[in-house]
């Protein structure tokens, strides 16, 4: 590895102090884990860049702005950010039989999987003797945040629940990385997971 790294700007880096705290709370809030965990991670000496690559790829930065991150984030230059880029990509594509999911996509489907059981849990304390047609829920997104309501019919809610990998999300709430648009509606959408996280919200189907 090249020690002649060059300071490429006011960005923490973490050649000089073996654990940067900056850089540890940065990275922990951006690939939003455990700060005292990354921190530990980033003690390792040999495994700190490999490690930044791998939260960052993780996190769903790729291309351009993945290699930008890493040039600044571990003080490689261009071509030994490529290589650690394309070497930490061959260990994910070697053990991705093994290594199953990635965190990133299984803690958007639980957002996901929360707000179905909130939904599951208001259309049933309609009491079904009213049977609005019209049901006032919650935005089943992948961002935690998210508690918009969402207007939908009960027929049509009736039958997304028949499928245990498919939510309603508001207009522009669809979080492309990890599910398709199945259907578009004025007042919501139909998103299916991708397939990595079919086992994870069948699972925790409310309607098994
Ligand atoms: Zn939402």
């Amino acid at each position: 590895m090249p020690t002649a790294c060059e300071r490429r700007d006011t960005f923490p880096h973490m050649e000089q102090d073996p654990v940067d705290h900056e850089l540890a709370s940065w990275l922990a809030a951006q690939t939003h884990s455990n700060p005292e965990q990354v921190e530990a991670e980033l003690e390792i000496g040999e495994r700190r860049r490999a490690f930044v690559v791998d939260e960052l790829v993780e996190a769903g930065f790729t291309g351009g702005e993945l290699l930008d991150l890493v040039l600044r984030l571990t003080g490689l230059d261009r071509a030994g950010a490529k290589a650690l880029i394309a070497a930490r990509a061959e260990v994910g594509r070697t053990s991705a039989g093994r290594e199953t999911v990635p965190k990133r996509d299984q803690r958007l489907a639980q957002n996901e999987i929360v707000f179905r059981r909130v939904n599951e849990r208001l259309v049933s304390s309609d009491g079904g003797e009213a049977a609005s047609q019209e049901l006032s829920l919650v935005c089943e997104c992948t961002n935690a945040d998210c508690l918009q309501a969402l207007t939908i019919e009960l027929a049509e809610y009736e039958w997304l629940r028949q499928n245990p990998r498919r939510f309603a999300v508001l207009p522009g709430h669809e979080a492309p990385a990890v599910e398709d648009v199945v259907e578009r509606h004025d007042r919501f959408v139909i998103v299916e997971k991708h397939v990595e996280t079919h086992e994870q919200v069948e699972a925790a189907d409310p309607r098994p």
